[in-house]
């Protein structure tokens, strides 16, 4: 299990700075690596547009 980005995204990079093991990574919109992510989170906590969710 890992958090997703949704197509929602509008690209502002808050996320990627408050991952805790670099899961985060940039594009037209952010995409979060299912091998590194931990399962904290902290990304959809503080995703302004509410585009992260559990997959
Ligand atoms: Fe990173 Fe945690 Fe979000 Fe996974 S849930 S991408 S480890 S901030």
């Amino acid at each position: 299990m890992a958090y997703k980005i949704l197509d929602s995204c509008v690209a502002c990079g808050t996320c990627a700075g408050e991952c805790p093991v670099g899961a985060i990574s940039e594009g037209d919109i952010y995409s979060i690596d299912p091998e590194k992510c931990i399962d904290c989170g902290t990304c959809a906590g503080v995703c302004p547009t509410g585009s992260i969710e559990e997959a």
